[in-house]
């Protein structure tokens, strides 16, 4: 086995729209035991980038639900709305390397540009790439994503291939509202808080190449990627707020815990439910097997949801 550059260092990135329910905790569940399990450290990312998508007071609820639920953090927690100054820099070096433009086109105007040219819903069709929006103009600010055909090497899904330019188009850094989009803020993050090991969702699947080409532009390491299975409820939608998937009980986490294991295929005995928080942990930490996960995007979780 080769030896590692780096020790592992792992993440778990939740965007406070409101509490935790069952499908962020199996990927904060997934992300810990796999940096625990390679004695790696675990760093938590809250991800307030969005204020008018946010819920006042759910960053503090989901650290203390992470608390309550025995997770333990290494380092003091980074919030992305404390990063701004760090953005607009990366933003103005991409700028100076000729790798943006300023886009005027509303949604609408995307929408029907991409019909007449016949490309996928949500492509973004690079009208403003030769003629930019002018300064007074509102606008967004896009990545110019010439030639940035990505692949990579899923731990669980496998070989991902993704042509940017044409499957996603250039896509936003920054919104016309001024909010800096999360494909910038979760690139230079990573990178910054050097990030080894990226274990969440397989929601996020389709933005890992995204991802990757602005690391790449930016000069940044490519860390590994796990893509989990996400949780469907009864309807086969991913457990959500949107979805109004409930809150995690905090006065009663074991078997929401064991829950999150199971679905991850992890077999914990019956046992766990009975004994405490700390054995529960070090079960789950010694016997936490990647190999052993479902290679599925998305599982139902009936009786959970
Ligand atoms: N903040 C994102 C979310 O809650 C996760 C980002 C990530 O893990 O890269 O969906």
């Amino acid at each position: 086995m080769s030896e590692r550059p780096q020790p592992y260092r792992g993440r778990f990135a939740p965007s406070p729209t409101g509490p935790l329910h069952f499908g962020s905790l199996v990927a904060a569940v997934g992300s810990y035991l796999d940096a625990r399990q390679q004695n790696g450290e675990w760093l938590v990312r809250m991800e307030d980038l969005d204020p008018p998508r946010e819920v006042a007071g759910a960053g503090t609820l989901i650290l203390k639900t992470l608390e309550r639920f025995g997770f333990e953090w290494d380092g003091p927690v980074w919030f992305q709305s404390r990063r701004h100054e760090r953005y607009i820099e990366v933003l103005e070096t991409l700028q100076h390397n000729g790798l943006t433009y300023r886009c005027g086109c509303s949604r609408k105007q995307i929408a029907e540009q991409g019909r007449r040219m016949g490309l996928p819903y949500g492509v973004y069709p690079g009208t403003c790439r030769c003629a930019p929006a002018s300064v007074q103009q509102k606008h967004a600010i896009r990545l110019l994503s010439e030639g940035q055909q990505v692949e990579f090497s899923d731990r669980l899904q496998g070989i991902i291939r993704q042509d940017v330019e044409r499957e996603v188009g250039d896509f936003v850094l920054r919104r016309a509202d001024g909010l800096f989009a999360y494909q910038l803020a979760v690139a230079v993050d990573d990178a910054e808080q050097r990030i080894t090991d990226v274990v969440r969702g397989s929601d996020l699947l389709d933005s890992t190449p995204r991802q990757i080409a602005l690391q790449r532009l930016l000069g940044y390491p490519t860390p590994d990627y796990l893509h989990l299975p996400v949780a469907l409820n009864e309807q086969g939608q991913k457990l959500s707020k949107q979805t109004l998937a409930p809150a995690l009980q905090d006065d009663d986490p074991l078997p929401a815990l064991w829950q999150a294991l199971h679905f991850l295929g992890q077999n914990p005995p019956a046992e766990l439910l009975e004994g405490e928080l700390e054995s529960f942990w070090r079960w789950a930490i010694s016997h936490w097997q990647a190999t052993a996960l479902p290679r599925k995007l998305g599982i139902p979780c009936s009786g959970v949801s």
